[in-house]
């Protein structure tokens, strides 16, 4: 006989290869199972990323001593039974297959009780077998104790990222089931570190803050809408709060996190031109519809969705977010100046309120450093350094208070301890935890690309200024040949850094150098196909894309010109200008960039600038391509001639007002 059926255990390790591809999925599926069990509380513990140790404790309904075998059967479910429910499914799992794929390549141990039952069940697995079944405590919900995951499974753990992408995902993955649930207080914990923490009280507003900060929180925008077949509700972000790519959109169907790549583009279309080009906004929008409408067995992680009406419902979410921000007064900075006055009206204790960066600055006169060009704030590690917050901004600042700087200086410890290079440092766009740096609040529309694009040197000579003063922090004085010039000091200095960024990222070069670590990169299977066809785009702009595994890439070298500690993002959102536009253009992306980090760098209103500092400005200025307007296209400077300044006193007259 050559063809038998497969022993169950080689089964439930070859499901296990579509179902636990890495510590995240582990911790997705046994959080499903949490809340498919009615838990109202989650705590998630992990052990290096989870390569050593995933626990989950629920408090859930918990499972009976004689079903905790049966569990571990492969299609063993107590969710569905008949061809039915197939059609009408209500719970997270229903294919039965996690708990035996998991077990099958790890070292397992459940802990169990019912609230029926006189004691609970403790069982032992190791690679699927069952060691043994014994008597546990009397504790009503589940523990689940996941060790060695892929200890019998070397190919598997080939797969496996740094410990830090590891443990970004499954951050990821618990952000988004903490926002489906907002009445289950979730709680994600590395190596005693607390990350993730949210209340659970059902209030989905309370829940972003928990994870997105409190800060975010604040400019997030509440929608609802609905038609014949379905019903949003949720929160969109300003358009001003952004984020490199899309891992800050979560769908919610049915109150089952899904990835959809016709749905996020339906989100970002709504924004319209309000966006920043690559830019995305953070949206959490939760769909009611009738499950018949919504196929969720298309893929043995239940993350992609099958929707009947797609179409219709795109053109829902599209037309509730393009008139929610229509209605929204969009007025970036004025919104965080009251912020920054509420702080002071409170009286609040600075540490207890964490402000955007840019806020934080404000009371510190900026220094200059006349070599590189730059302002900086004298505490410049303070405004430089990313510090992650790895959980809801509450929880964060009573940790300060309780450790000082203990939990950020554990990440970093962990972090070197992992010798992470470079190339996989901490990025901010990377973590799907809020970061203490502030995303500046400028719209850079591809109107605006196309006009700096079509940018000409001024062939205006820039007047010889002498600089006489300093109004409300805001505008500069300075007296010319030809009278008097208002210089707004924000403006002019976003003129100075932008020229800057854009000549010190605008080294175009074909060279390309080697990466000490390559990037790999995955992405979703309907990106990953698109990718693909773009491939040769790609390559022409220094982008090699070798293909790695499953909907993987890996990119062993780069063009010299990449922004040196970014390479990675910059192979990202090159991929992403890629995917929204179908072209690269290294032109307007590196016009993109400089736009972006000159606003990012720029002293705000209201900042004091001594006599040297104000000068030095000004110098600057004159240096500059096209001093006369700001990246945004608003005016640098005014000026009055002396002329204008002598007929407002009547000391000529005018001729237009000589008769009486
Ligand atoms: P599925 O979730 O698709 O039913 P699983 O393999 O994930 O399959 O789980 C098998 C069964 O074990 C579930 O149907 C459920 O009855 C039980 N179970 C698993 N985890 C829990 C838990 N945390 N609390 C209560 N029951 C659980
Ligand atoms: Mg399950």
């Amino acid at each position: 006989m050559k063809i038998r059926e497969l022993s169950e255990q080689l089964a439930n390790q070859i499901a296990a290869g579509e179902v636990v591809e890495r510590p995240a999925s582990v911790v997705k599926e046994l959080v499903e199972n949490a809340l498919d069990a009615g838990s109202t509380q989650i705590d998630i513990l992990l052990e290096d990323a989870g390569l050593k140790k995933i626990q989950v404790v629920d408090n859930g309904e918990g499972i009976a001593s004689e079903d905790v075998e049966n569990a571990f059967k492969r299609h063993a479910t107590s969710k569905i039974h008949h061809q039915a429910d197939l059609f009408r499914i209500r719970t997270l799992g229903f294919r039965g297959e996690a708990l035996p794929s998991i077990a099958s390549v790890s070292e397992m141990t459940i802990e169990t009780a019912t609230k029926d039952e006189s004691n609970g069940t403790i069982v032992h697995l190791q690679g699927g077998k069952i060691l043994s079944h014994q008597m546990g405590p009397l504790r009503k919900g589940t523990k689940v104790v996941v060790e060695n995951l892929f200890f019998n499974t070397p190919a598997r753990l080939k797969y496996i990222k740094t410990f830090q992408t590891e443990l970004a995902n499954v951050g990821d993955i618990v952000n988004r089931l903490a926002l489906s649930h907002p009445a289950v207080a979730f709680r994600l914990v590395h190596d005693g570190n607390p990350m993730t923490h949210t209340a659970g009280t059902g209030d989905l507003k309370q829940t972003i803050a928990g994870i997105y900060g409190i800060q975010t929180a604040k400019k997030m925008l509440a929608i609802q809408a609905s038609d014949l077949d379905f019903e949003l509700k949720g929160y969109l972000s300003l358009p001003e709060v952004t984020r490199a790519n899309r891992n800050y959109l979560s769908l919610i169907i049915n109150g089952r996190y899904i990835k959809n790549y016709a749905l996020n583009k339906a989100i970002v279309q709504g924004y319209g031109s309000k966006l920043m080009i690559g830019r995305y906004p953070i949206a959490i929008i939760e769909i009611t519809m009738d499950p018949l409408l919504v196929d969720v067995n298309v893929h043995p992680t239940k993350q992609e969705v099958r929707l009947s009406k797609e179409p219709e419902l795109m053109q829902l979410i599209r037309t509730t977010i393009a008139e929610a921000l229509k209605e929204e007064t969009l007025i970036p900075n004025v919104g965080q100046q009251k912020e920054f006055n509420e702080r002071f009206k409170t009286n609040q204790k600075p540490e207890q309120i964490k402000l955007p960066l840019s806020n934080a600055e404000i009371q510190q006169p900026l220094a200059y450093d006349a070599s590189s060009g730059e302002f900086f704030v004298p505490h410049k590690q303070s405004a430089e350094k990313l510090e992650p917050t790895w959980q809801g901004e509450q929880l964060d600042t009573q940790l300060e208070e309780e450790n000082g700087q203990q939990s950020t200086d554990k990440l970093n410890a962990f972090l070197s301890e992992k010798k992470i290079t470079q190339t996989n440092q901490v990025g901010e766009d990377q973590l799907p935890f809020e970061t203490s740096v502030s995303h500046e609040a400028t719209e850079v529309s591809p109107q605006m690309i196309e006009a700096m694009l079509e940018e000409k040197p001024s062939t205006q000579r820039f007047p010889e200024l002498e600089y006489f003063g300093q109004m409300h922090g805001t505008f500069l004085f300075a007296q010319g040949e030809d009278g008097l010039y208002i210089i707004d000091q924000h403006a002019a200095q976003e003129r100075i850094k932008y020229e800057y960024y854009r000549e010190k990222i605008g080294e175009v070069s074909h060279d390309s150098q080697a990466l000490l670590i390559p990037i790999v990169l995955e992405y979703p299977t309907d990106d990953y196909l698109r990718i693909m066809e773009g491939k040769d785009t790609l390559q022409q702009v220094g982008i090699g894309l070798e293909e790695f595994g499953h909907a993987t890439f890996i990119i062993r070298t780069h063009p010299t010109w990449f922004p040196v500690g970014q390479e990675e993002q910059t192979v990202k959102d090159l991929i992403d200008m890629y995917l929204t536009t179908g072209k690269v253009s290294v032109k307007k992306f590196l016009e993109g960039t400089a736009i972006m980090m000159s606003c990012k760098r720029s002293i705000k209103a209201n900042h004091y600038l001594d006599d040297k500092q104000a000068r030095m400005l000004l110098k600057e200025l004159a240096t500059c391509e096209n001093p006369f307007n700001c990246p945004h296209g608003r005016p640098v400077l005014i000026h009055f001639t002396l002329g204008d300044m002598e007929r407002m006193f009547k000391r000529i007259q005018d001729p237009h007002q000589t008769r009486e």
